[in-house]
């Protein structure tokens, strides 16, 4: 469904993403595990069009998409950063990217209603974010990508700045919406337990490249390399 075909990205002289190979089914939870500037990042910026790969294609069902700017790509995109207005309601701030498109109104409305209503956060869509929990309010964050109503979901670290209850609590709730609506989702992660608990599949990197790819059992029980067993071994 998604694929990076020989994907190398560098920054000057500096290579951080080396000769990628990587292919995610329609449907997929996939993490990208690795140690901070191992590339992950990275990837991810190039398969939502905000980076362009220095030589390489990438592939979106069968299409070529290196070209295309972001918004033609239907990926909704989540960072740990998640920025809300301030000065907006909730269901402000999940309609303001449908405004800047000029979607029309009522189409605006009905898309809104529908993506605050698969996350459960209707009751509170009158309120500010400052009168929202961290949890909450990563909540919101997750619905301006849905509010796209993309097949293909990024999550950049979108639990890192959650206290550890809080962080389980959305692991559960990601996953089972991943599950409901049939979305492929590309999950960048330093924290081994999160893409153990999480994934069907973990791509584990180091340095750019892909030491191994496999179900989280496999990655656990199987590690392929030292690097992965000790990357995995690692408690945080
Ligand atoms: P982290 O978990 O810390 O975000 P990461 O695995 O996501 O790490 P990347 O953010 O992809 O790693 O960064 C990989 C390397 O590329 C790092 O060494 C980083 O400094 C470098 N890099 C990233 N973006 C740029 C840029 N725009 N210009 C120059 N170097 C960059």
């Amino acid at each position: 469904f998604i694929a990076f075909q020989d994907v190398t990205k560098k920054f000057g002289a500096v290579t951080v993403v080396d000769h990628l190979g990587l292919e995610i089914s329609k449907g997929e939870f996939l993490s990208l595990l690795g140690p901070s500037g191992s590339g992950k990042t990275t990837i991810l910026m190039m398969l939502a069009g905000f980076e362009r790969p220095t030589s390489g294609s990438i592939l979106l069902a069968d299409r070529p998409i290196t070209h295309l700017p972001p918004h033609r790509r239907q990926m909704g995109v989540v960072f740990q950063n998640y920025a809300l207005f301030p000065h907006m309601t909730v269901a402000e701030n999940v309609a303001f990217p449908l405004e800047m498109q000029r979607v029309p109104r009522a189409e605006i409305t009905r898309r809104v209603d529908r993506a605050l209503d698969m996350v459960r956060l209707s009751a509170l869509k009158d309120r500010k974010p400052s009168q929202l929990s961290g949890g909450q309010q990563q909540r919101v964050a997750l619905t301006r990508a849905l509010v796209f109503e993309p097949d293909v979901i990024l999550m950049d670290e979108p639990l890192g700045a959650l206290d550890k209850q809080l962080r389980e609590h959305m692991q559960l709730e990601i996953r089972d919406l991943h599950r409901r609506l049939g979305l492929t989702i590309v999950f960048v992660t330093h924290d081994q337990s999160e893409a153990l608990t999480m994934s069907d599949r973990i791509a584990v990197f180091n340095a750019g490249k892909v030491e191994q790819i496999d179900t989280p059992q496999a990655v656990y029980d199987r590690p392929r390399t030292r690097f992965v067993a000790e990357f995995i071994g690692e408690t945080n």
